[in-house]
């Protein structure tokens, strides 16, 4: 946690310190919730959230009959966790199955507009999968950026897992086939594959994906699409997702470079806008830099 609040401090100052500065202030007149819903909007809840937590907080505050700064902030916590729906299942489903008495890999697409940290994100991934101590197989299916091969490779010696990739300007959904059938012959547990980001149109993007899912799913299950969003484009970034998601099935979001920013509130939005939890979150470059996100401990490195 004392990690988490480190890297979170920008918005932690911004968010987490404004609202406990503003609640802790004792009475609070309208002036005062019209500063906490600007908080709010400033470090990027979006208005629908935001209006939604400032009723709950109202009503808890008066509910609760809170007298003291201590108070609110349990009573801020309380809320501010409860909008991150903290029971949703946020493990990253990454086992093999059995078919048939055979191991067959989990298989897990990243996805993500080019920038957002997809590539890293994958490496990231494999990073924390090895360290469990599965075998995991990278696949470089983003070919149309051409530096994206390379830097998973890089990730790939750097974790100790095999890398599959095809050739320049290749087909994604060829070498998506390609890196899932290797992986299914030589039995890995968990093959990641780093797919191509364009967003110029949808239905460049849906031929895409949509592709590579598609052809994947002949040779194994799709276990999980993890969507790439970066937490600094605010949102541009939900806008993206929302595009993502009507193409293929996201089933969890990774929110990268909530170091750099102080607009971490988008956070209590994905959910929410997208019906899809907030599964890991990258909290920097290197390689360990990429954390399961947990809701209460988020929230405590906030208003820590
Ligand atoms: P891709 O085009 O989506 O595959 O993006 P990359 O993986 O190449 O990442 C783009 C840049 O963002 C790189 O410089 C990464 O080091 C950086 N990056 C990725 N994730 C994070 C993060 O969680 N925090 C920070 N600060 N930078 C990140």
């Amino acid at each position: 946690i004392e990690r988490l609040r480190g890297r979170l401090s920008k918005s932690r100052s911004a968010l987490g310190q404004g609202l406990l500065g503003l609640l802790g202030a004792g009475d609070l007149d309208e002036d005062s919730w019209e500063e906490i819903e600007d908080t709010l909007l400033v470090a990027d809840l979006g208005a629908s959230t935001t209006t939604e937590i400032v009723e709950r907080l109202r009503e808890e505050l008066s509910v609760r009959g809170v007298r003291t700064p201590e108070d609110a902030r349990t009573a801020l916590r309380d809320v501010l966790i409860q909008t991150l729906t903290p029971d949703a299942d946020r493990a990253v489903r990454a086992l093999p199955h059995d078919v048939d008495g055979a191991k067959q890999p989990a298989v897990v697409l990243v996805a993500g507009v080019n920038g957002t940290g997809k590539t890293t994100t994958t490496g990231k991934l494999a990073r924390v999968l090895v360290a469990q101590g599965r075998q995991v197989l990278l696949g470089a299916a983003d070919t149309f950026r051409a530096a994206a091969a390379d830097q998973l490779e890089t990730w790939s010696q750097r974790v100790g897992a095999e890398v599959v990739r095809g050739k320049e300007g290749a087909d994604p959904a060829s070498v998506a086939f390609d890196a899932v059938k290797r992986g299914v012959d030589s039995g890995v547990d968990a093959v990641l594959v780093d797919t191509a980001g364009r967003l110029h149109t949808k239905t460049g993007l849906m031929d895409e994906l949509g592709k590579v899912k598609r052809v994947v799913e002949k040779q194994a299950k799709v276990d999980e699409v993890l969507l790439v969003l970066d937490a600094t484009t605010g949102q541009n970034g939900l806008a993206q997702a929302r595009v993502f998601s009507e193409v293929v099935d996201v089933t969890g979001v990774v929110l990268t470079k909530l170091d750099g920013t102080a607009k971490g509130g988008i956070v209590f939005q994905v959910q929410r806008e997208l019906g899809v939890p907030v599964k890991l979150v990258g909290l920097g470059e290197g390689p360990d830099d990429l954390a399961p996100f947990e809701p209460s401990a988020f929230v405590d490195a906030l208003l820590g």
